[in-house]
This record gives structure tokens, sequence and C-alpha cells, in this order.
């Protein structure tokens, strides 16, 4: 079972992604799904081909298939015949002569290269072709995929293409792990339901809906479970009921060290709570703990800090779950394109925008840092990333940059 203890001091970034994969449980259950449901989710087993592919030597271009060895001096071969993809030339071609043969088509006995219709000249039953090394143009059996290969490993989020792959290997169905099912709650007092009218200090919800998102677009289930005011009993009663059923519950706000923060005190009514205090910024500490078997996450309440603490920590814990493997993102090198101060420390991420500057890549920051400025989410496509070190940044300095597209995926 996941256990989110941790000591009192500030957590680094590496330290806290090392403690996540070390203690997150990966949720048990899988179900069979066919190819066409399979996209997004989970691989649960290897896929291993029980047959080579290409599963027969073909043309990878139209032309006129020969024995290199055998080809005359002058090039000019009789045409035995035509083979075309989907139909295998019955015998082999006798040596010096030819075949004409069309992309994908099996090459048959007797023939080793393929001259492009391009290069070849004649008509009549009688071709010239070039002098062709053996193995030109043709796809060798097995060249993609040898039988018995593991060609997809489990842990894996599907793609479209690794489901093409698994079809060229014969394959109609896949193991895949069952679906997180994931519980979201807003908190908050002033937060209200978009479409109702908003009563004087109200403001209207921002984080269910990006959290919903969020945890969809990395293949969870989601419960939409509304907003909690701020009062203890009623937060710590919903909680227990979300509990069953879902295998996450994740809030945002209240878990500040506020008078209204309640959600701290009613996670410890009817589970485990523990904060970890990392060392970066955007972003409150972030409360991680339990309630009965499900995984809890709060993350606090601005907007900003609610996406990139997602991005940062529940989105790892999310997939340590689901699980997948890997769920480290590349950091891509960018040049910086603004001048920026501060305070070092902690970890810091920046609301950027990528462009390209005579096939450079440089980042523009958002002007506000502002962590409830939401605006700045969308006008930006990325994160960058400054060290804990890094106190200044000039026009022109190496920065790593995470695009949100890849944290996404
Ligand atoms: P809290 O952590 O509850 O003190 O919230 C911090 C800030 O985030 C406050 O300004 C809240 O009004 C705001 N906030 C909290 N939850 C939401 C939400 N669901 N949508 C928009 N803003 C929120
Ligand atoms: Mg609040």
């Amino acid at each position: 079972m996941t256990d989110f203890t941790v000591g009192t001091g500030m957590l680094r970034v590496e330290e806290a992604l090392t403690l996540l994969s070390r203690r997150v449980a990966v949720l048990d259950g899988v179900e069979e799904v066919c190819l066409a449901d399979a996209l997004g989710r989970v691989l649960a087993e290897d896929v291993v081909s029980p047959l080579d592919v290409p599963p027969h030597a073909n043309s990878a271009v139209d032309g006129w298939g020969f024995a290199a060895a055998g080809r005359p001096a002058d090039g000019r071969m009789t045409v035995a015949g035509t083979v075309a993809a989907g139909h295998p030339f019955v015998g082999a071609v006798p040596v010096g002569m030819a075949v004409r043969i069309l992309t994908g088509a099996p090459v048959p006995d007797g023939v080793d290269c393929v001259a492009m219709q391009e290069d070849c000249s004649g008509e009549g039953g009688v071709v010239t072709a070039p002098m062709l090394a053996p193995g030109t143009n043709v796809r060798a059996q097995g060249e993609d995929v040898a039988q018995g290969a593991t060609v997809l490993a489990a842990g894996i989020r599907l793609r479209p293409q690794d489901l093409g792959l698994a079809a060229a290997t014969g394959r109609t169905r896949l193991v895949v792990r069952r679906r997180l099912r994931a519980a979201v709650f807003s908190t908050g007092d002033e937060i209200n339901e978009p479409g109702a009218p908003l009563p004087p200090g109200g403001i209207y919800d921002t984080n269910r809906t990006t959290a919903c998102s969020l945890l969809r677009s990395l293949g969870a289930e989601v419960t939409d479970l509304g907003i909690l005011p701020d009062r203890r009993e009623v937060i710590r009663d919903a909680l227990a009921r979300a509990a069953t059923g879902h295998d996450l519950i994740l809030t945002s706000g209240g878990v500040s060290v506020g008078d209204e923060d309640h959600v701290k005190a009613a996670v410890e009514a009817c589970g485990s709570l523990h904060f970890w205090k990392m060392a970066i910024k955007p972003g409150k500490p972030v409360a991680l703990g339990r309630v009965g078997a499900a995984a809890f996450v709060g993350l606090p309440g601005n907007p900003v800090a609610v996406m990139v603490t997602f991005l940062l920590v529940a989105r790892p814990l999310v997939l340590g779950m689901m699980g997948i493997k890997d769920s480290a993102v590349p950091r891509y090198r960018v040049e910086a394109g603004f001048a920026f101060r501060r305070k070092p420390g902690r970890r810091e991420w920046l609301r950027a925008r990528v462009r390209t500057d005579d096939g450079r890549l440089v980042a523009e920051k958002f002007p506000s840092d502002g962590s409830g400025v939401l605006t700045s989410m969308v006008w930006s496509d990325g994160l960058v990333e400054l060290p804990e070190d890094v106190a200044e940044v000039s026009p022109g300095d190496a920065l790593a940059y995470v695009p949100y597209a890849e944290m996404l995926r």
C-alpha cells in the first residue's frame, strides 16, 4: 500500500520523485481490450511476435527483380512474369531472367535485387536493368521484427504506432491495466459553479475543470464530485464516501495554514495526511495521504499552482499507480529571451513560450509571475525550469524547457 510518510525537511524535486516511485503501489486489475479500444491504455503484458515482420522478403519499389550474379553484361533480360503484392510468383525465376515486380510483392526464389523502373528500359518481354548489389531494394524477411522478439513492453501508454505494431504481429486484443478511478473536489465557500449567478465575494470554480481534464488527459476515469464548503465535517464525510469506488481523491484549496483550511483536518479525521514541503515555486506544500484504500492528493488553491503541482507531483503519482514505468519528461535546451532575477533556493518553473529565431529556440517568459493568473498558463506552451541555485537569468543563457504537450501525453 502506498505510504507517503516523509521527514520534516524541505524535499527537493528529485527526492520527491524517487520517494513517489518507491512508495506508489501499482493498481491491480487488468482487462483485455480490442486494439480499437486500447489507445491511451497502459499495456499490462509484453507483446511477443509469433512471426517475422515482414513475413516474407518483398520489394521496396516498383521495378524488375533478378539475381544480381546472373545479370548478363549488357543488362538485357527476358521477363519471366509479373509478381504483385499479395500474389506470390509460382516457382523460381531462372538465372539470367527478370521478373516484373511491384512494391510489397514477395520476392520470388531466384531474385535477390530489384531495379527501380525509372532506371530500366525495355518492351516486348525484355528489360534492360542496371547492375545492382544483392539485396538492393529488397526488404528482408524479419528485418522489422524477428519471430520471438518482444515488440512492446508492459508499462507503456499505448500510442497509435504501438497499436499498429501489435496489429503487424497479428494481434487483435491486448491486456491492459484497468483504468484509474479518480474523484475530484474543489473546496472553498467562495467557489461557485460556473453557470450559476455569482454571489457577492464569489468566484467561479476554475480548478475542478482543469484538474478533471488533467486527469482525463492522463487516461484516468474521473468522477466530478463538485464543490465542498469550508466545513470540516462536510469535507470529512464527502472524502470518506468518495474513498469507496475510487483509487485516488484529488482536491484543490484548503491545505494552506489559513483559518479556513479544513481539508487537512478532514483528511486526518478519516485517513492519514502528510505535507510534502517541496522546494518548488509556484506551489505551497502539497498534501499527500490516504483515505480508506484511496490515495489522497490535496493541491493548493491557486489555479496556476494547481496546474504546476499537478504536473510535478500528481502526474508521476497517477502514472505510477497506473503502472507506467517511465514518467520522466525530456527537457529541451532553449535560449533565454528575457532577463530575470530571483532569490535562489527553490526550483522554479516559469511559464514560457518558445519561438524559433534563425534556427534557435528562444523562450519568452510571461510578464506576470502571479500564481493566480490562469491566462499565463493559456499564453504559455510549457515551463522553463530554473535550478535551485540560479539567481539570475540573462538573455542568451541556456535554459531547460518542458512543453506541456510532453507532460500530458
Ligand atoms: P486556498 O488554498 O483555499 O486558500 O486558496 C488559495 C486561492 O485560490 C484563493 O484565492 C482561492 O479563492 C483560490 N481558489 C481556491 N480554489 C479555487 C477554485 N476551485 N477555483 C478558482 N480559484 C480557487
Ligand atoms: Mg480555500
